[in-house]
């Protein structure tokens, strides 16, 4: 019986919001045979805040998962962005016009409810099967790839083949690794010497504190910025926790292999960075329990030549990993899923010339706006760092003019609405299905 495009056998190694979001596009496309091959032992996601920028709920809707997510998550109504030694505005940036002009408004919410959404609708789909405490690297890349598993119980590794293996297996990708040694490159993991502490505040731990409270209600995402750090914060979860995300010098991981990527920090050390913020922070921050401050190594990679080899493709974090300044890292994973969704169901016929054409599509479309996005998170995270000087008082004099006139350029990126209207206006998928005859024929 001859093989159809629909039936073609897709392995999907990770289960993070790119593996996830691959899985649910492609049975969304009616592709019947979809493996996912997920390193731990069951998808328990780690608590923290995230932006459903409209670009990503655009994506999430059409996938039939967005009503589920968007349940808990908050509109952000507005953005203040403020010095944090004095908690002086520094400007606000209204964001109540987004939905109106993109469909989507721009919210906050919680990463469990993402991920949970996206497993959720993937187990509605008959042709997604899950392979958990699964460890795979890909160990062919030719027309016919294949995969290496190795589970974590004491059970023999078994190779598993494939006609299209896509890799979201992280930042950490063993993939990129093994693709980068065939194409003879290197591309190193680079060290962006910056850390984050993440953290999770309860309403009943401020309920006795009217101005912590205020911040919970209050429906607006704020940023405190100083030298070389800043904190961003914003209600989630009905407005029942306040989520915070810090960034700052990377001191206690300076000698951390690359494999170490996130350590159990001390909280006089976390009051010591932000020691010179204003005492509204020092009272959020002295909220986290000892023993509970958890630091994450903030790492990026050089960008590398090439997304896809033959039949296999890297998604997401393993090919284009971000600083999380811009709030846009798990977003373009979940494009990468729907433009994938897209070239291959558009696919001619199952043959490996074909397959690796429309990978090559996948990547033209991609590469270029993924790559712009990090470009610009690591640009607002210079802009936010900036100590006393004349790149500062530039800065700060535009911050004022976008306070006199309510509009303007705004040195904090993501809240600039010439760089909105690029992110969030962009529709990938349609996109996608527009350019895909002329360069599919380019290739
Ligand atoms: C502090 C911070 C804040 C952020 N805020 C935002 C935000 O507001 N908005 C936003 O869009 N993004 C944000 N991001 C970025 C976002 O979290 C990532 O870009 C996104 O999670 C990447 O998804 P991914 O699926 O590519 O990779 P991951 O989420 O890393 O998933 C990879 C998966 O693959 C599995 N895996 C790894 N290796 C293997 C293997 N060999 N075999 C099998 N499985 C394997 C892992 O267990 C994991 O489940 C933030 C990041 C940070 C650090």
């Amino acid at each position: 019986m001859t093989r159809t495009v629909k039936d073609m056998r897709i392995a999907i190694i990770g289960a993070g919001m790119g593996g996830l979001s691959c899985a649910l596009a492609l049975a969304k496309e009616g592709f019947t045979q979809i493996d996912v091959f997920e390193y731990a032992s069951d998808l328990g996601f780690v608590g923290a805040g995230i932006h459903f920028a409209p670009n990503m709920s655009r994506i999430l809707d059409r996938l039939g998962v967005w009503e589920e997510i968007k349940k808990e998550a908050v509109e952000a109504e507005a953005t203040s962005i403020r010095v944090g030694a004095t908690d002086d505005e520094l400007a606000k940036v209204p964001l109540g016009y987004v939905e109106p002009t993109y469909g989507y408004p721009h919210m906050v919410g919680h990463r469990s409810s993402l991920a949970n959404g996206l497993f959720n609708g993937c187990k509605r789909e008959t042709a997604i099967k899950f392979h958990f405490s699964s460890s795979a690297i890909t160990t062919s890349f030719g027309a016919c790839p294949s995969l290496l598993v190795t589970p974590r119980d004491d059970s023999p590794p078994y190779t598993v083949e494939a006609d299209i293996i896509l890799a979201a297996d992280g930042i950490k990708s063993k993939t990129r690794v093994e693709m980068l040694k065939k194409l003879g490159v290197t591309a190193k993991v680079q060290d962006t010497n910056q850390a984050a502490y993440r953290i999770m505040i309860h309403r009943d731990q401020i309920e006795d504190d009217p101005e912590l409270l205020a911040l919970m209600d209050g429906n607006q995402v704020t940023r405190w910025i100083g030298e070389k750090r800043h904190i961003i914060a914003y209600p989630i979860s009905n407005n029942t926790i306040y989520n915070m995300s810090t960034t700052q010098p990377d001191t206690n991981f300076a000698a951390a292999t690359d494999a170490t990527y996130t350590t159990r920090g001390s909280k006089s050390a976390m009051l010591g960075v932000f020691h010179d913020f204003c005492p509204k922070i020092h009272r959020l921050l002295n909220l986290v329990p000892d023993g509970e401050v958890c630091e994450w190594k903030l790492r990026v990679h050089e960008p590398i030549p090439t997304w896809t080899l033959g039949s296999v493709a890297l998604v997401g974090d393993a090919c284009h990993p971000t600083l999380p300044h811009m709030a846009q890292g798990a977003a373009q994973a979940i494009e990468d899923a729907a433009v994938l969704g897209v070239v291959l169901s558009r696919l001619p016929d199952p043959t490996p010339e074909s397959i690796s054409r429309a990978l090559r599509v996948y990547e033209r479309i991609r590469k270029g706006r993924a790559e712009a996005l990090v470009g610009l998170a690591a640009a607002t995270g210079r802009a936010m760092h900036l100590g006393e000087g004349a790149a500062k008082e530039e800065r700060d004099r535009q911050f004022a003019a976008l306070r006199k006139r309510g509009r303007g350029p705004v040195p904090d990126k993501w809240a600039d609405a010439e760089i909105q209207a690029e992110v969030y206006g962009t529709d990938c998928t349609k996109d996608a299905h527009l350019m895909f005859d002329t360069l599919f024929e380019q290739m």
